[in-house]
C-alpha cells in the first residue's frame, strides 16, 4: 500500500502545555484511521496541525512525500474537512451550494460531477430544496458531498456522526467505508465513541495526554495489550 501521509515526531505545545508530544504514523492509501483518545487528548490539534490551522512546535507533515509547509496550498486543495454545518449557506439550494464550490475549486465539468455526487449520497430528489430543509442526515451527506466535489486523496473527519442519530450514523460509516474502499480515498476519523471506531477503523491510533499509546489494527492492539476488547484496552489505558 502507498504511503499517503507521513507524520514524524510531531509535538505542540500551547504556553507551557504540549498539547501534543511525539506523535509518529503512517496513513496508507485507501485505508481508515481512527483515532480514539478522551477528551483533552489532542485529537482536535492533530488534525488541525494536518489541516495547516495549527502551526506544530516540532515534527514534521509529509503529503506525498513533500513537507507540508511547502506544499500546503497543493495539499490543502486536497483535504477537505467535514464537519456538522461548516460553511454551507442555508438559504441556498443543495444543487447551488455544490454548485458555489465546484466555481471555488475551479472544476471543469461541474453539473456532471454535482450529479454523480448528489446521486451517491441519495440527495438528487432534493436537489432543488434550500439546504435548511434538510435534516441532519442529508445535512451530513451533503457536507460529505461538499467535501468529495474536489476528489481529495485524504478525508479529515472530527466527530463526524456527533449529534446523529444511529441509524444516520450507520449509514454515514457505510459511506465512508465505500469511500476509502471503493474509491481508495484514505480518511482519519476522530471519536471519542468506541463501538464507531472499532467498526469503521482498518487501524486504530490511540492518543492520550498528546501522546500515542497505541497503534494497530484492532488485533494487533487487543494481541499486544492483552486485552478481551477495545473498550478494555482503552480503560486500561485511562
Ligand atoms: P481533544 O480534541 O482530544 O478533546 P484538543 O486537541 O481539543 O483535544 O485539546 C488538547 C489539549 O490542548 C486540551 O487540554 C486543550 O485545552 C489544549 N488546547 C487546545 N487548543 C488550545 C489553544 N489554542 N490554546 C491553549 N490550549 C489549547
Amino acid at each position: 500500500m502507498d504511503t499517503i501521509l507521513e507524520v514524524k515526531n510531531l509535538s505542540k505545545k500551547f504556553g507551557a502545555f504540549w498539547a501534543l508530544k511525539d506523535v509518529s504514523f503512517t496513513l496508507y492509501e485507501g485505508e481508515i484511521l481512527g483515532i480514539l483518545g478522551p477528551n483533552g487528548a489532542g485529537k482536535t490539534t492533530l488534525i488541525n496541525c494536518l489541516l495547516g490551522l495549527v502551526l506544530p512546535t516540532e515534527g514534521r507533515i509529509n503529503y506525498f512525500g513533500l513537507p507540508f509547509p511547502k506544499y500546503r496550498s497543493k495539499v490543502l486543495e486536497k483535504v477537505n474537512f467535514a464537519s456538522n454545518y461548516v460553511g454551507l449557506p442555508l438559504s441556498l439550494t443543495l444543487e447551488e451550494n455544490l454548485l458555489v464550490y465546484a466555481h471555488l475549486y475551479r472544476l471543469k465539468n461541474p453539473k456532471e460531477k454535482i450529479s454523480e455526487l448528489l446521486k451517491l449520497f441519495g440527495l438528487w430528489e432534493k436537489r432543488k430544496l434550500r439546504t435548511r430543509t434538510l435534516s441532519s442526515g442529508q445535512m451530513m451527506r451533503l457536507c460529505l458531498a461538499k467535501a468529495l466535489l474536489n476528489e481529495p486523496r485524504i478525508l479529515l473527519l472530527d466527530e463526524p456522526t456527533a449529534g446523529l442519530d444511529p441509524e444516520i450514523a450507520r449509514d454515514t460509516r457505510s459511506l465512508l467505508q465505500s469511500l476509502s474502499h471503493e474509491k481508495n480515498t484514505s480518511i482519519i476519523i476522530t471519536s471519542h465513541n468506541l463501538s464507531e471506531i472499532e467498526r469503521i477503523s482498518d487501524r486504530v491510533l490511540v492518543l492520550q495526554k498528546g501522546q500515542v499509546k497505541a497503534l494497530g489494527t484492532k488485533e494487533e492492539l487487543l494481541k499486544s495489550f492483552e486485552a478481551k476488547s477495545l473498550e478494555d484496552l482503552y480503560f486500561r489505558l485511562n
